[in-house]
């Protein structure tokens, strides 16, 4: 058992991590207010985000949401999957507990927020929801849960932070001395949206495109932007944040520095819908591109672009040429199914070892 990515000393044995904590995401998986496994309920927009996370499409309301039923094979398989947004054996259990401490303050407080015009400050503070926040996008980092700080020594920093203020009681964790002042270092903006019961947000990290010095999750029904390297509203250029169109609101809003308390904007469902309908228009815009990026990280080995080429070309081929955008949004919608592509790589892949003699996924087995 390896040790323990937090603390780096005691052994990685807590099973069921959450690498995005479950109050965050938990109205994405529950309907009608259920909890638990069984019910969970993505929004499915990104076949790709899907796939990338092994979880296949999730069969309610799926008609609606895609015009067709799932297939019982579908709906088996979803039921074997487990909760994508939980890793076992990266954390000790203290770690655990510690980031729970954390965890639950934040969400209580956040619960309890109020409205000022539309703006809401979190009545915590601000060293506290900071620490939160950089809690989450480490553990995102660490387990390379669709993204990984390109410089390690960011996450490193962040991860001495922590390590030395998280502590198992609240009035543990210092509110100033020399990793508190780290804290400034680190920069986001927070959007919160407004959702229901049929609304539901996705977990979409930043795509290699969206990288700039600004880094945009959309985190279920919470829009995330982290920045370690411009920290100072004077200085943001929002044309360098693309967001699916948050970035159009944020001049209403002020980037958390950790010195003030935290401050976020809340926008409407009517808005939702148009941001998560931009992402997938966005997405399947680029989707082949995506697949490469994905399928080379998930094989670990740099997959030909012929190849990736030849997988996407059969994966859209019963909806016809990829033509716009819009089209593609639409195809991706119409053909989404996980099984299916994994397939298509499949035979792809036999045939290129057959026909072409380019095995090059090695010893890797396709199962
Ligand atoms: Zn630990």
């Amino acid at each position: 058992m390896c040790n323990c990515e937090l603390c780096k000393q005691n052994k990685a044995d807590n099973k069921g991590s959450h690498i995005i904590p479950n109050f965050l995401i938990q109205s994405s998986f529950a309907e009608n207010g259920k909890e638990g496994r069984g019910n969970e309920l993505i929004f499915p927009i990104s076949i790709i985000s899907d796939f990338r996370f092994g979880r296949t499409v999730l069969p309610e309301r799926i008609h609606q949401a895609i015009g067709r039923e799932l297939s019982d094979e579908d709906i088996e398989k979803n039921v074997k999957t487990p909760i994508p947004y939980v890793k076992d054996y990266f954390l000790c259990t203290n770690c655990e507990k510690r980031l729970g401490v954390i965890e639950k303050l934040y969400a209580d407080a956040i619960s309890k927020a109020n409205a000022i015009d539309n703006y809401i400050e979190t009545p915590i503070s601000p060293h506290l929801s900071h620490l939160f926040w950089l809690s989450v996008i480490w553990r995102i980092s660490v387990t390379n849960f669709g993204f990984k700080f390109q410089d390690n020594t960011i996450e490193e920093d962040i991860r001495n932070i922590l390590n030395n203020t998280l502590s198992l009681k609240i009035d543990d964790i210092p509110n100033s001395g020399i990793y508190i002042a780290r804290l400034k270092k680190y920069g986001y903006y927070l959007t919160k949206f407004e959702e229901d019961d049929v609304i539901k947000g996705l977990y979409a990290p930043p795509t290699k495109r969206q990288q700039t010095s600004f880094y945009p999750f959309l985190i279920n029904n919470y829009a995330f932007i982290f920045t370690y390297q411009n920290i100072n509203d004077y200085n943001i250029d929002k044309n360098e944040i693309h967001c699916f169109g948050v970035e159009d609101y944020l001049n209403r809003s002020r980037i958390n520095k950790g010195d003030s308390k935290e401050f976020f904007n809340c926008l409407d469902k009517e808005t939702f819908i148009q941001i998560l309908k931009y992402q997938s228009v966005d997405h399947a815009s680029h989707m082949e591109e995506d697949l490469g990026v994905i399928l080379s990280d998930y094989f670990e080995i740099q997959c030909p672009k012929e190849f990736v080429h030849e997988v996407f070309m059969t994966y859209i081929a019963p909806i016809g040429k990829r033509s716009t955008p819009s089209k593609n949004a639409e195809l991706v919608l119409q053909t989404l199914n996980q099984h299916r592509l994994w397939s298509i790589i499949k035979t792809t892949y036999e045939k290129w070892v057959k026909e072409y003699d380019n095995a090059f996924l090695g010893n890797i087995s396709l199962e």
